[in-house]
């Protein structure tokens, strides 16, 4: 006789967290069931080695831990398994635990299950974590219990317990976490849909099932619930009647009856009523027209949330890029340099490039090979970018894509490292130009993980010596205008 029952006390149940990982779910998770004095296992197939910071962030407690390999043993004999949103749904492991009769759930499962709060929650393909920021951003300002969590930074599970009911939490969600949502009907009360494009088909098989996971987030709302939905992308359109909440879009161009869009420079909406000015475009301080579909996302979902305009505008305007999200990181010689090394797959860098006026980027691109195609990276470069430096395995590849489109190889610095790169961007870089590190490409090549290949681009251009006579650095506006 297995131990869990729902509401239930885990005292002395045998929990298994599978899959520690480094993003703070594996801790909050097994730090959660320290707290409610259940006999706990981490597990994961990674060394202690490349799990260290998640260790170091469980040091001391009571905790069994069996790295670098899973045990069935750990699987068959537990109450209750968290699993990482990383694990599959079909891995061979959950699969004997369900048998053994444990309960299965995850992080973000169990917050949900707890929260109080009025949760507003976002997903899409792209634009995910920028738009959860915003959104969380603008809402601190109206409300200062705002809660911001999910699939961006810690976890909230150790103090969804004490979110008072009516506190607005925004949460960002995956389609991993959205996989184990939909079969308990949870639902938001307003989902922000961001875009839908074809990603981690590695793990979902097609996109008809991303698409599927994706739609969890609006397809137990009730009526009373809201969904913000991109008008201008089509997979996401085709949601509309799987929902019954009342659907507001946000669109890059077109007047809408209840929702947000830009006309003439502006951001315009239609949010509870008659049509009505925000704010200008220009104010807003993060680059690329796919920004502005973010911060038409987030002022949708604030007006649902009874933030007035000026709150918006003046959250949105003093709002600061998240880090490695298209950030500015420094102006050396008239040479702004940006650090994007969350731009893993084509598409990113894709919308990096488009954030720049024609001619004027130096794309450093390239890492660890996941095998994704490069040919539309490839013609973007030849048509946008003014130099290509090349790091990590992907180089060639990338470099021979650029090459096909017409983009002329002496244009083209293989650089190898990123240390090379930053210092033959600095000597190619014009005054008025901008440098991104925008990969295009996954980390693991030469880095443990995106954020570590950021903070050392960073180190490195903070490094770069100002030639006397220019300007000081600053964090000068962006331009919205490209
Ligand atoms: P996510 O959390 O979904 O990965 P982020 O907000 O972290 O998204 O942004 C990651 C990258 O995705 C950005 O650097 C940018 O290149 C791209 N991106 C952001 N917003 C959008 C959008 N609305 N449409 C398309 N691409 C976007």
């Amino acid at each position: 006789m297995k131990h869990y029952e729902p509401g239930r006390t885990w005292k002395g149940a045998r929990v298994t967290v599978m899959g520690l990982g480094l993003f703070g779910g594996g801790v909050g998770a097994a730090r959660f069931a320290v707290q409610q004095d259940a006999k706990v296992t981490v597990t994961d197939l990674r060394s202690a080695e490349q799990l260290t910071e998640s260790l170091d962030a469980l040091n001391g407690l009571p905790i069994r831990y069996v790295l670098g390999r899973h045990e069935e043993a750990d699987f068959e004999g537990a109450d209750i398994v968290i699993a990482s949103p990383a694990v599959p749904v079909q891995s061979p492991f959950l699969a004997r635990a369900r048998d053994a009769g444990a309960h299965l759930t995850t992080e973000i499962l169990l917050v949900a299950e707890r929260c109080r709060g009025n949760v507003i929650a976002v997903t899409g393909s792209n634009g995910k974590t920028t738009t959860t920021s915003l959104i969380g951003a603008i809402l601190s300002i109206h409300d200062a219990r705002t809660v911001t969590g999910g699939n961006l930074g810690k976890s909230l599970l150790e103090t969804v317990d004490q979110i008072a009911p009516g506190t607005p939490v925004v949460l960002e969600l995956s389609s991993f976490q959205l996989e184990w949502l939909g079969p308990v009907h949870w639902y938001p009360h307003v989902a922000v849909i961001t875009n839908l494009t074809p990603n981690h088909l590695d793990r979902h098989g097609t996109f008809a099932s991303y698409v599927e996971a994706k739609r969890q987030i609006v397809a137990y709302q009730p009526a009373e619930a809201h969904a913000v939905l991109n008008a201008r992308d089509e997979n996401v359109r085709a949601l509309r009647s799987m929902t019954s909440a009342r659907v507001h879009w946000f669109d890059s161009a077109n007047a809408l009856q209840d929702g947000t869009w830009l006309a003439e420079g502006n951001v315009v909406s239609s949010i509870g009523g008659p049509a009505h000015y925000v704010m200008p475009a220009s104010e807003v301080p993060l680059p690329g027209a796919h920004n502005l579909e973010n911060v038409l996302a987030a002022v949708a979902a604030t007006e649902i949330m009874g933030v007035p305009v000026p709150a918006i505008r003046s959250a949105v305007s003093s709002f600061r890029p998240v880090e490695h999200r298209l950030e500015l990181v420094r102006t050396v010689n008239g040479v702004r340099y940006f650090n994007d090394s969350i731009a893993t797959t084509p598409e990113s860098a894709i919308c990096a490039l488009r954030a720049f006026p024609e001619k004027t980027l130096l794309l450093i691109a390239g890492g660890y090979d996941k095998k994704t195609p490069f040919d539309s990276l490839g013609a973007e470069i030849a048509k946008r970018a003014t130099a290509l430096i090349t790091v990590g395995a992907t180089s060639d590849k990338i470099r021979k894509e650029a090459v096909r489109a017409g983009f002329p190889e002496e244009r083209i610095f293989p650089a190898g490292t990123l240390e090379k790169a930053v210092q033959t961007a600095f000597s190619l870089a014009q005054p008025g130009q901008a440098v991104s590190l925008s990969p295009a490409c996954a980390s693991y090549d030469q880095f443990r993980n995106f954020e570590e290949r950021g903070r050392m681009f960073k180190r490195l251009v903070l490094e770069l010596p100002e030639n006397p006579g220019s300007e000081r650095d600053g964090r000068d506006k962006m331009n919205n205008s490209s």
